[in-house]
């Protein structure tokens, strides 16, 4: 049995090689209007779309938007430049629109009263891999948090009011 023992030793090194690179985390850190720092977004490859770990602080307290916008430019104080929701599907904005959604879109977020949020969210239409869902397509793309809650319905941006904060999304 001993030769059995070894061929198992050897299965769980070549499994746990394997899935290494499915493990690989992407780390964005966000910032505000004025530049400065207010956290990051930790990124990996979840099933087919993505998982997200959002550990920020100093903004304001309260419910907020988070959507992948389809530019990997953040350009304060407005954010402008990193273009509209990602939309590889040409589709409308917002989770509960029947046109819907963007790929870009997800559930809102709320910041407690002290400016600080630790919260795990998910995009199941996206990707950290190959193909035109890749948050990594076209160099990249970006993350931005906007002042207000996101409504689901309203195209193209949810009403959710001036974007706060922008980190960019790439390799
Ligand atoms: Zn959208």
């Amino acid at each position: 049995m001993k030769n059995l023992g070894q061929f198992f030793i050897a299965l769980t090194v070549v499994l746990t090689l394997g899935a290494l690179p499915s493990a690989a985390k992407t780390k964005v850190e966000l910032k505000d209007a004025q530049g400065k720092s207010v956290g990051t977004a930790i990124l990996w490859q979840q099933g087919p779309g993505v998982g997200i770990q959002i550990n920020l602080h100093d903004l304001p307290p309260g419910e907020h938007a988070i959507h992948f916008h389809q530019n990997a430019k953040c350009e304060g104080p407005d954010f402008k430049s990193a273009g509209p929701h990602f939309n590889p599907e040409n589709k409308k904005h917002g989770l509960e629109n029947p046109e819907g959604h963007h790929a870009g879109d997800m559930n809102n977020f709320t910041v407690a009263a002290k400016g600080k949020v630790k919260s795990s969210l998910e995009n199941k239409d996206v990707t950290l891999g190959e193909g035109s869902h890749s948050l990594f397509s076209n160099g990249g793309t970006a993350i931005v948090i906007h002042a207000k809650a996101d409504d689901m319905k309203t195209d193209p941006s949810g009403n959710s009011g001036d974007r706060i904060a922008c980190g960019v999304v790439t390799k």
